[in-house]
């Protein structure tokens, strides 16, 4: 039996083991409380990474499906373009390209995305883009078109009637490469119905109002300052609106300084004459052809006291106004006196007209060197830079300004 000392100094001994057990227990419990905590946190944080990077390298690997390298990919993240791009599906080289030079566009996409190097589109592309959906064209119309044809072969459409089916526009054109340009343009259907969704002219006091087929004067229009021109500027009884007599004279005397003589045949016709001219077409050749080769009362230009036949001195008539030295200088000069060619040749299926070499309109010097450098017919130019917008809020960046606000009448065919 132990002693009661013995018993005494087991027990002191168990408590002390019994006391140490508990602190060690206490340190373990610490530590797995700190250890928890620790992962706990790095959870948090992995969560966290988790959440910024993964969707990130999902886009990013989309984006490189889509074609992107690693360079126009992060120049895509840094202009903030990656969900559009990808929610759309957007590529092409061109736009790949744009985007690493931070040159493109954020609202046309699309149409980056459906152009390729070789044809960059420049504001005007944006401009004619806009005026199309004005005309009631889709975006994905607009792409169609920006996607298969040239900036020439897209522009008549904004004189043309509205073409449900853009595909059969753009297959007449294509079809039609190898004989259309720039100044030649030509194809098998015809786009315009001719003065049937026929509209008052936009503004009948400025200079560079548009009269064609489709935009007509009232019959009571008069111009203001008519003036009759003397005999040696024009026929008799020849008048224009009084500030493009002043420009005709003008660019007659600078003719005359040369040596190329011509005159006003005739210029200004009220709506009667022109009402008589038209008459006597129909009944002489039917209104098929009389429609071929006369305006219809009101459609007329030369109601705008704006417009004038010219005629050589050297020849007979206006007929023969193309063989004349005087059509070369005129056809040539006219825009720096303010002049446009209405009707040129090779543009007939847009302007509506036969080529009419004699046929010149008073714009304004600046309208018209614009409308000769843009290599357009007038009723493209100003559907695309001057004509009013249908909806405002589609209306592009600034457009070009408005402008400021023979002895016997001619008897051969002409508008
Ligand atoms: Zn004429």
């Amino acid at each position: 039996m132990p002693t009661k000392k013995v018993i005494k100094k087991v027990n002191k001994k168990t408590k002390r083991h019994i006391q140490q057990t508990n602190v060690h227990r206490r340190k373990r419990k610490r530590r797995r409380i700190k250890k928890s905590v620790l992962i706990g946190f790095i959870a948090i944080i992995v969560a966290i990474c988790a959440i910024i990077f993964v969707p990130k390298t999902i886009q990013n690997s989309k984006l490189k499906d889509l074609g992107y390298d690693s360079q126009t990919i992060k120049a895509i993240r840094k202009q903030n373009l990656q969900k559009e791009i990808i929610d759309n599906q957007y590529y092409s080289d061109y736009l790949a390209q744009e985007i690493l030079n931070d040159t493109v566009k954020e609202e046309y996409l699309d149409l980056y995305s459906v152009r390729t190097s070789d044809a960059p589109l420049e504001e005007k592309d944006f401009l004619l883009y806009h005026r199309l959906l004005d005309k009631g064209y889709s975006r994905q119309q607009a792409n169609n078109l920006f996607k298969q044809l040239r900036f020439y072969e897209i522009t008549p459409l904004l004189v043309f009637d509205y073409q449900v089916l853009e595909s059969t526009y753009i297959k007449d054109c294509l079809d039609h490469r190898d004989i259309n340009s720039e100044t030649h343009f030509e194809l098998t259907n015809d786009y315009y119905t001719e003065y049937e969704n026929t509209l008052p002219v936009d503004d009948q006091s400025s200079n560079a109002m548009l009269v064609n087929k489709t935009y007509y004067l009232s019959s009571d229009y008069v111009p203001a300052n008519i003036t009759e021109l003397s005999v040696v500027y024009a026929a008799q009884d020849v008048s224009l609106a009084s500030e493009a007599a002043e420009a005709f004279m003008a660019w007659v005397d600078a003719g005359m300084d040369l040596g190329v003589r011509f005159y006003a045949a005739s210029a200004y016709r009220p709506y009667s004459h022109q009402e008589e001219l038209y008459n006597d077409y129909i009944a002489s050749m039917g209104q098929e052809q009389a429609d071929a080769l006369s305006a219809r009362p009101g459609f007329s230009e030369h109601q705008t006291g704006l417009t004038v036949d010219l005629a050589s001195v050297n020849s007979d008539g206006i007929s023969e106004y193309k063989d004349t030295n005087e059509y070369t200088w005129t056809s040539t000069n006219c825009q720096d006196y303010g002049w446009i060619l209405r009707y040129p040749e090779g543009k007939t299926q847009i302007t509506g007209y036969d080529f009419e070499s004699w046929h010149y309109r008073y714009v304004g010097v600046e309208i018209a060197q614009a409308v000769v450098a843009s290599n357009l017919t007038y009723d493209e130019y100003y559907c695309l830079y001057l004509k009013p917008w249908n909806d405002q809020s589609l209306a592009y960046g600034t457009n070009a300004n408005q402008s400021t606000t023979p002895t016997t009448a001619p008897t051969t065919q002409d508008a």
